[in-house]
């Protein structure tokens, strides 16, 4: 299996590659965020029990994204790997993902591919995505913020965490759709040709 964890700070453009990601690698794209948008959609009780966090841009608790993401995987028995995007979003919800990969699925994480993109950049892009998403977090500068603060203080050492294993990428997240595509592509040809 082939199992990526696309990461980079809200905004990075990480739901437009993995779309691209999927097409050309047939993996199973998951998105932490887009579940709990879909639970929203129902106004379920789980999305009762974390609006209150994901409208201000905090994170939801691990638990109930845990969850969500297990029962998203189940769904896909036969899937030959996953992208994930927006999971895992600390350190902790990195250990459950290694752990329910190795005893669960007889598999493991990898690569982790982050895209850097300076905090400007993003914030502009966000504000100008939030004008026509209807998403609450993406309308407000101070909540664009916030949600950065999180991604440096408790994403980033996700990062970290895979580096010690050798599975961490940093790339460029800045240019057009199809270079960062291109980058990205590069570095999934050479893991899969290691494998
Ligand atoms: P995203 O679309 O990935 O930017 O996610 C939107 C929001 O959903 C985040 O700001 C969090 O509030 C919540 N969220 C998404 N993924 C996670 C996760 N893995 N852990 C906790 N909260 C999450």
């Amino acid at each position: 299996m082939l199992n990526l964890i696309l990461c980079g700070p809200p905004g990075s453009g990480k739901g437009t590659q993995a779309a691209k990601l999927v097409e050309k690698y047939k993996l199973i794209h998951i998105s932490t965020g887009d579940l709990f948008r879909r639970e929203k959609k129902s106004n379920s009780l789980i999305w009762q029990e974390v609006q209150n966090h994901i409208n201000k841009g905090e994170l939801a608790p691990d638990s109930i994204t845990f969850k969500l993401l297990k029962a998203e995987m189940d769904n896909t028995p036969d899937a030959v790997g996953f992208i994930f995007d927006g999971f895992p979003r600390n350190v902790n919800q990195a250990e459950l993902l290694d752990k329910f990969l190795k005893e669960e699925e007889n598999t493991s994480v990898s690569i982790l591919l982050e895209l850097q993109v300076p905090d400007k950049v993003i914030i502009d892009r966000i504000l100008e995505r939030g004008k026509t998403s209807g998403r609450v977090d993406d309308q407000k500068e101070s909540i664009v913020q916030n949600r950065i603060d999180i991604y440096q203080s408790e994403t980033a050492p996700v990062a970290s965490y895979y580096e010690q294993f050798g599975k961490t990428k940093r790339l460029n997240g800045v240019g057009t759709m199809d270079e960062v595509f291109g980058r990205l592509s590069d570095e999934l040809d050479a893991i899969r040709s290691l494998s």
